[in-house]
């Protein structure tokens, strides 16, 4: 651990020397006397805290009575990621004297997190609004029913690869985080069911980022669900979704008009009707250009298409979709409408490959 190799005599040693540097013989400002470092401002130490890493913090946390009370109200982000063999020990024993944390990094290699972990955080520290417990293959039902009664202000809840939660388990905390502005459900077959989209629909409805990659029982239904539900959704992947048709890229395209970032990887069911309701999509959220601008929005549209191996879709209603939307490109360094795998749509190009190819005797001629 940092720290261990400092002794209590060379902190002390430290000590003097920022004295002397400070040539103020320990008086602080406003005649206080600083005799020790437990006597260093609440501001200062917290500014230091600050600048080290996550293991320094909770090493200083530990130095005094006086350091572990200022370090300890005023910490409000923690990962622990760092952590390889025991972080469910680590969280048991930090959680309940950080009680101000509002972020919380718990990702992991493999699996260490367990539900009594995850309950000590919702029985401690209810301002979490940022928690990341991916990889978490052993937590249970259990520990999202003490996130939904513990931390009601959750916005960010990353459970990607958490396999073992259930639908209904994932609809009840929402129920209770209504904030939730991101979700990352990645990989969470059993949880990321249509019955859970409902549920997300219905008490969700600030979610801005949605991931359901590889969530392979999702379906329509439940898509057309987030798309009513969820009118601010700007990033939503879809990759793996292989029941979804062009149903659930209608209702994206008709009701998400903020919708900046699309990943159909593999969603081999989308057809050229899809692609074309997504340029309409442009047209539609005109409408609301105004507000746009207004709230200082930038209403370009999408950013990023992934329909990679999406094999039957024909290269008109790609190009109109790549037309439609200026920020999307297939040159090698922008990248971000991804085509690969599609063998048939290798015409497709965006605007400045078209400029690179033009031949030279099409440019205007220099007047004289
Ligand atoms: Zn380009």
């Amino acid at each position: 651990m940092v720290g261990q190799g400092i002794r209590t005599e060379d902190l002390e040693l430290c000590f003097q020397k920022l004295l002397v540097l400070g040539g103020g013989g320990g008086k602080m400002e406003g005649g206080a006397v600083m005799t020790g470092w437990k006597d260093l401002p609440m501001e200062l130490l917290l500014r230091i805290v600050s600048l080290v890493d996550d293991r320094t913090a909770i090493v200083a946390a530990g130095v005094c009575t006086g350091w572990r009370d200022v370090i300890c109200l005023g910490l409000t982000q923690l990962s622990l990621s760092w952590c390889k063999n025991n972080m469910n020990n680590l969280v048991l024993s930090v959680a309940p004297k950080f009680t101000k944390l509002q972020t919380l990094i718990l990702r992991q290699d493999r699996p260490q997190l367990e539900d009594n972990a995850v309950e000590t955080i919702a029985n401690c520290c209810h301002d979490m609004q940022d928690l990341d417990l991916s990889k978490s293959f052993k937590l249970s039902d259990f520990s999202l029913y003490a996130l939904a009664h513990g931390c009601p202000n959750l916005t960010k809840l990353n459970i990607s690869g958490c396999s073992a939660f259930s639908d209904s388990a994932l609809a009840y905390l929402t129920g209770f985080c209504r904030n939730i502005k991101y979700l990352n459900l990645c990989g969470c077959v059993r949880t990321a069911t249509d019955k859970a989209l409902q549920a997300i629909a219905y008490n969700c409805s600030q979610l801005q980022s949605l991931n359901l990659g590889w969530c392979d029982g999702v379906t329509d239904v439940g898509v057309t669900s987030l798309a009513y539900g969820c009118p601010d959704l700007r990033v939503l992947d879809l990759c793996g979704c292989i029941l979804i048709t062009d149903e659930s890229v209608i209702a994206l395209a008709n009701r998400c008009h903020h919708l900046r970032s699309l990943d159909l990887y593999y969603c081999q069911n989308i057809t050229d009707r899809a692609m074309y309701s997504l340029a309409n999509s442009l047209v539609k959220g005109k409408h609301n250009l105004w507000k746009s601008v207004k709230s200082g929005y930038n209403n370009e549209g999408l950013m990023n298409l992934n329909i990679s191996q999406c094999t039957a879709l024909t290269p008109p209603a790609v190009q109109v979709v790549c037309d439609s939307f200026p920020a999307l490109h297939t040159c090698p360094g922008r990248h971000s409408l991804i085509i690969s795998g599609c063998l048939n749509l290798t015409s497709v190009h965006c605007a400045c490959a078209i400029q690179a190819h033009r031949p030279v005797s099409a440019l205007p001629h220099p007047a004289h």
